[in-house]
């Protein structure tokens, strides 16, 4: 039984909140905090009309410390899950170390003025944390999160050593708009334009972004998609816990109409992020851009399909080649129906809380900073298939990938 307190209230903050009220054994007092209040008391609504459970919610400004800390000795709670933007990680880190309170995130922080996202600033906290006896887990999410379990899984379970790991995150769900993206967009859109990386003999090795593609055949009839290789965070700590990955990429899916609408945006200065003089006021043209376009939440009830994310994993086991892959498939609709949001949130959404549990039932309980992959992936890996994200192993799959 503990008291948690979520900050965020956005796509994925309302399927952590959803989800929490599910578990009343573990998530006995919830507060949901978050920079528009009114959006947080939506989501409480929400959760007394579907479960019959009623969650505080609170108003914070997550890039002030000191609002963050009276909001956290107020309530007291044993967890602050962060469901934010990675710009407030820091900050958020900052409280609890004022407070005493342990830290769970789904994104590793991101200066606002420089898109480049990495796991250094956030590593700097290790001995802090230690040293006060307080756990910080880093991107529970699905990728990273659940990506960084499947690997530790395949790991444990299947292999030796690892030699190269392909991670793939396929939409294959229409929302019906030609161009709107999954999460929040500021975020999305920073992530994609910026330069690919990929580790590969024992550095990571840059090239412009979206300059490889090949075409995915997914299993249990999701459909086949054009799979792009780009960053993603996790191959960051991935391949610091794993040293024996000759390669590892990352892999997702983007529908043409996305890309055309990117290329253009690109092309005429939208997705730019630093500020311009527009008519006597600094404006940031991706911040404007994301004022323009649907929010993310409301794209539930409309997003039809399937997603299908995995990692695949290549090595030895007693002296043989073996190959490996565990995925998860998860309906929007079905999704919809169970806490009012699409399945890039609720992926995202499960595993936050599953993460958070883990560390309340003192399944995973270590202080310092940790990312996923260093917990022992097992409990985690049956939490999900009993909330709401059952995965799938095959052993010597028949994927071609590049
Ligand atoms: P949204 O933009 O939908 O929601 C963000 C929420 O944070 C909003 O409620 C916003 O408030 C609030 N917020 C922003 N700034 C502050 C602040 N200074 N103080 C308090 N609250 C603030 O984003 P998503 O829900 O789509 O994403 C949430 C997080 O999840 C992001 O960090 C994202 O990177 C991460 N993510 C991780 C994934 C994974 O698999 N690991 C996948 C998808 C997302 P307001 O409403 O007032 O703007």
């Amino acid at each position: 039984m503990a008291k948690v307190l979520i900050i965020g209230a956005g796509g994925v903050g309302q399927v952590v909140a959803h989800k929490c009220a599910q578990v009343p054994s573990v998530f006995s007092d919830i507060t949901l905090a978050s920079r528009t209040e009114s959006k947080c008391k939506k989501i409480a609504q929400q959760i007394l009309e579907k479960q019959g459970r009623t969650i505080k919610t609170a108003q914070v400004d997550a890039d002030k410390v000191p609002e963050l800390v009276a909001l956290i000795r107020k309530l007291q709670p044993e967890l602050v899950i962060n469901v934010a933007l990675p710009y407030q990680d820091l900050t958020i880190m900052d409280a609890c170390l004022e407070t005493g309170v342990n830290y769970l995130d789904t994104a590793n922080y991101e200066p606002l003025d420089d898109a480049k996202f990495e796991y250094k600033w956030q590593w700097a906290y290790q001995e802090k944390f230690k040293k006060a006896g307080l756990m910080a887990l880093l991107g529970s999410g699905f990728d990273p999160g659940a990506t960084n379990v499947f690997t530790a899984w395949i790991k444990k379970h299947y292999f030796d050593e690892i030699h190269t790991l392909d991670i793939i995150d396929v939409n294959g769900g229409n929302h019906g708009y030609p161009f709107a993206t999954n999460f929040n967009p500021e975020i999305n859109i920073r992530e994609v334009t910026a330069e690919c990386r990929h580790w590969e003999a024992g550095q990571f090795v840059g090239t412009p972004p979206m300059s490889l593609k090949q075409s995915f055949t997914c299993t249990e009839g999701v459909g086949t998609y054009n799979l792009y290789r780009m960053y993603h965070e996790e191959l960051e700590s991935l391949v610091k816990h794993f040293p024996t990955l000759k390669k590892a990429q990352f892999w997702m899916s983007f529908g043409d109409s996305y890309l055309k609408h990117l290329e253009v945006l690109g092309n005429v200065g939208m997705t730019r992020i630093d500020p311009v003089e527009f008519q006597g006021q600094q404006i940031v043209p991706i911040q404007f851009l994301k004022a323009l376009l649907p929010d993310p939440s409301t794209l539930g009830p409309r997003t039809v399909g399937r997603t299908w994310i995995g990692c695949h994993v290549t090595g030895i086991k007693n002296g043989k080649p073996r190959k490996v892959v565990v995925y998860n498939i998860c309906d929007h609709q079905a999704c919809y129906k169970e806490v009012l949001s699409q399945a890039i949130s609720y992926t995202t959404g499960v595993p936050a809380m599953i993460g958070a549990k883990m560390m309340l039932e003192g399944k995973w309980k270590a202080p310092g900073v940790w990312n996923m992959e260093q917990m022992d992936p097992d409990p985690f890996m049956a939490d999900m298939n009993v909330h709401g994200l059952p995965w799938t192993v095959i052993e010597e799959p028949d994927f071609k990938l590049v």
